[in-house]
C-alpha cells in the first residue's frame, strides 16, 4: 500500500485534478495499491477563515465570500464534466449547511475554536468527494472517505492531539477487505470521541496521510506539493535554493519545526515509528525525483549543512535578575508555567552566568506568555530579585540545520561571519543539544537578506555575489559596463566573483533588474523600460 497526499495547489484547479487523474491511472494500471489524502482546494481554508471572521464581526460581506467559494467548487465540478454526478447534491448540501452555520455565527457575533473547526472542515469535505467523483469517471475504483470516521483526537480544537490506539484500530478495521478500492480521504479533519469535528492544525493534511500510512504499515508515503521536494531553503525567499535529494527523519523534523512549511512537523513521527520512507514530490514536475526522507543518514551533498530555514514574527522574552542565581529550579518553573498555558517555546538560551534566561515565542503568544511568567515569578518580582519580563518584538529566527554539522567545526563561525560582514545584528543564539541545529534571532526586516546570505555562504561558497548600482552611464560609465560584460566569465571563473549590475541611471532615466541587467542591451532597456530619474527613487 502507498499513501499519496495532494496539497492545496495540487488540487487548486480542474487542470491539476486532471493531472492527478493521469498519475493515479498510470499507477493503478501498474498494479499499485493506493490511498489518497487530499487538502482543500488551494486557498479555500484561508477563504473559509476570512468569511467566518467577517460573520463573527457582524460584517454581511461574509455571504459574498461564501458564495464565491461555492461557485468555485461548482465551476470545478462543471469543468471536470461532473454536472450530472451525485457529487453535485453533496456539495450543494454542504454549502447549505455551511451558510446556515455562518448565519448563526453572524447572529451571535462569535465563532469559538470548536465552531471554527467545523466551519473549516468544509474545505476538505468538498475537495475529496469531487476528486473521488472525477477519478471514478476515469474508471478508477475511487471512493470518498471522511477522515472524521477514522481519526480520533482530544478536544483541543484548532490543533487537536491524535489518540493513536483508537485511531489505528479504526483505520485498520475500515481498510480491511477494501484492498481493491482507492479511498479518497479528507486531510486535516478528525473527530473527538464524542463525534465533534476537530482539526489537526494548519497544514495538517500531511499529518493525516502519515497517520494512515503508519496504521496501514504502508510501504511509502508520498507528499505531492508545488515545489521540487525539500529545498536547501524556502524557494519563495531564497532564489538559489535547490532540492535536497535525501534527508534523515531527524533533519526533516528540525527543518519543518524551524519553518520549512513543505512538511507539517508532526508528519514525521508516524512514518519514523514504522520506518516508512517519505517522498516529497512536485505535482508540477512529476518526473523529478524530489526528496527522500528515511532513516538512512545522508552522505555527501554540498556544504556542511543541509538547509537554512526561518520563522518570522518572533518575540524574545528575558527573565533576568541578580536573584535568579539563588532561586532553585527557576528554569523548570519558567518552562512548566509556559507549558501549562500551552505556549510553544521556539528557542531557549541561557548565559552561563545564570543571570538571565531568554526564550523566543511566536509574537501572537507574547501577551499571554508575559502574563503567565509575571504571575509565576510575582513574589520574586515584588522582592526585586527578578526584573519585570523584558520583551523584544519584531524578530525572526534563522536556523542552519544538518547531520553533518556534528563532525564539522566552524559552522557557527561561518554563520556569524556571513551575518556580521553584512551588518546583521544577532539578538540571541542557541544550539540544539542534538547538534543538528544552530539558531539565531535577528531583526525581522533583515530576514530575507539574512536567509539569502547564509544560504549562499554555505552552499555557494565558491563564488561571491556583488550587486552593482551605477549612476552615470555616459562615456566612462558605459565603458565600465562594457568591461564588466567582457570580463564577466573570467571574473566568475578565476576570481569567484559574480557581478550583477542591478541599477543604472543617467540624468534622464533609471532602470533596475533584480536578477541583473542584460549588459548586451542595457542602452535599449534604459531607453525603453527606464523610468524618469530621481535621486530618492534611485536610493
Ligand atoms: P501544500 O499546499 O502542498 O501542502 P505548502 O504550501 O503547505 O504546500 O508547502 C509548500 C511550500 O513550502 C512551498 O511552496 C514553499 O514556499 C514552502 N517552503 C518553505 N521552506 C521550504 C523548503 N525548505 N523547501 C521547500 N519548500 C519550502
Ligand atoms: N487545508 C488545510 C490548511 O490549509 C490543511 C492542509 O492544507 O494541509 O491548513
Ligand atoms: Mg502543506
Amino acid at each position: 500500500m502507498k499513501v499519496l497526499k495532494f496539497g492545496g495547489t495540487s488540487v487548486g484547479t480542474p487542470e491539476r485534478i486532471v493531472d492527478i487523474g493521469k498519475l493515479l491511472l498510470d499507477r493503478h494500471q501498474a498494479g499499485e495499491q493506493m490511498t489518497v489524502v487530499t487538502s482543500a482546494f488551494g486557498g479555500v481554508t484561508d477563504a473559509l477563515i476570512k468569511c467566518s471572521d467577517l460573520a463573527a464581526s457582524g460584517d454581511k460581506n461574509y455571504l459574498q465570500i461564501a458564495e464565491q467559494i461555492e461557485s468555485r467548487h461548482h465551476n470545478t465540478i462543471r469543468s471536470l464534466g461532473l454536472s450530472g454526478d451525485e457529487v453535485v447534491g453533496e456539495i450543494t448540501r454542504n454549502f447549505v449547511n455551511f451558510k446556515n452555520l455562518l448565519h448563526g455565527v453572524f447572529l451571535v457575533r462569535e465563532a469559538s475554536a470548536r465552531t471554527m473547526d467545523f466551519l473549516l472542515s468544509f474545505g476538505e469535505r468538498n475537495a475529496a468527494p469531487i476528486l473521488a467523483a472525477y477519478l471514478s469517471t476515469l474508471g478508477l475504483p475511487a471512493r470518498y472517505l471522511d477522515a472524521r470516521q477514522i481519526i480520533k483526537t482530544n478536544k483541543e480544537f484548532g490543533r487537536a492531539k491524535v489518540n493513536f490506539s483508537t485511531t489505528e484500530k479504526l483505520i485498520q478495521d475500515r481498510f480491511r477487505g477494501g484492498e481493491n478500492f482507492i479511498e479518497i480521504v479528507t486531510g486535516f479533519i478528525a473527530t473527538d470521541i464524542g463525534g465533534l469535528t476537530t482539526t489537526l492544525g494548519r497544514g495538517g493534511s500531511d499529518y493525516t496521510a502519515a497517520i494512515i500510512a503508519g496504521a496501514l504499515r504502508a510501504e511509502v508515503l508520498e507528499i505531492w506539493t508545488d515545489v521540487d521536494g525539500v529545498l536547501t531553503s524556502n524557494p519563495k525567499i531564497v532564489e538559489n535554493a535547490y532540492t535536497i535529494p535525501e534527508l534523515s527523519y531527524d533533519e526533516a523534523m528540525e527543518l519543518s519545526h524551524f519553518g520549512a512549511k513543505v512538511i507539517y512537523p508532526p508528519t514525521i513521527q508516524p512514518a519514523l515509528a514504522e520506518s516508512i520512507p517519505i517522498y516529497i514530490k512536485n505535482t508540477f514536475n512529476p518526473s523529478f525525483m524530489g526528496t527522500l526522507i528515511s532513516d538512512r543518514i545522508p552522505r555527501g551533498g554540498k556544504g556542511n549543512i543541509t538547509g537554512v530555514t526561518g520563522i518570522s514574527d518572533i518575540t524574545l522574552l528575558t527573565l533576568a535578575g541578580s536573584g535568579l542565581m539563588g532561586i532553585p529550579g527557576s528554569s523548570a518553573r519558567l518552562f512548566s508555567a509556559l507549558g501549562r498555558a500551552k505556549i510553544n517555546i521556539v528557542m531557549i538560551t541561557q548565559a552561563s552566568s545564570e543571570h538571565s534566561i531568554c526564550i523566543a515565542v511566536r509574537s501572537g503568544d507574547t501577551p499571554q506568555a508575559v502574563e503567565v511568567l509575571s504571575e509565576e515569578f510575582q513574589k520574586e518580582m515584588e522582592a526585586r530579585l527578578v526584573k519585570p519580563i523584558k520583551t523584544e518584538p519584531g524578530l525572526s529566527l534563522i536556523a542552519v540545520i544538518g547531520e553533518k554539522m556534528k563532525s564539522v567545526p566552524g559552522v557557527s563561525g561561518s554563520l556569524f561571519k556571513a551575518l556580521g560582514n553584512n551588518g546583521i545584528n544577532v539578538a540571541a543564539i542557541a544550539q540544539g543539544s542534538s547538534e543538528l541545529n544552530i539558531s539565531v534571532a535577528i531583526k525581522r526586516k533583515d530576514e530575507v537578506k539574512a536567509l539569502n546570505l547564509v544560504h549562499d555562504a554555505f552552499f555557494l561558497s565558491e563564488s561571491k555575489g556583488l550587486n552593482l548600482f551605477l549612476v552615470g552611464v555616459g562615456l566612462i560609465g558605459g565603458t565600465l559596463l562594457e568591461q564588466i560584460k567582457d570580463q564577466y566569465d573570467t571574473l566568475r571563473e578565476d576570481k569567484n566573483l559574480d557581478i550583477h549590475v542591478i541599477g543604472i541611471a543617467n540624468s534622464k532615466k533609471m532602470y533596475f533588474h533584480s536578477d541583473g541587467i542584460d549588459l548586451s542591451r542595457w542602452r535599449e532597456d534604459l531607453e525603453k523600460s527606464g523610468v524618469p530619474s530621481s535621486f530618492d527613487g534611485y536610493v
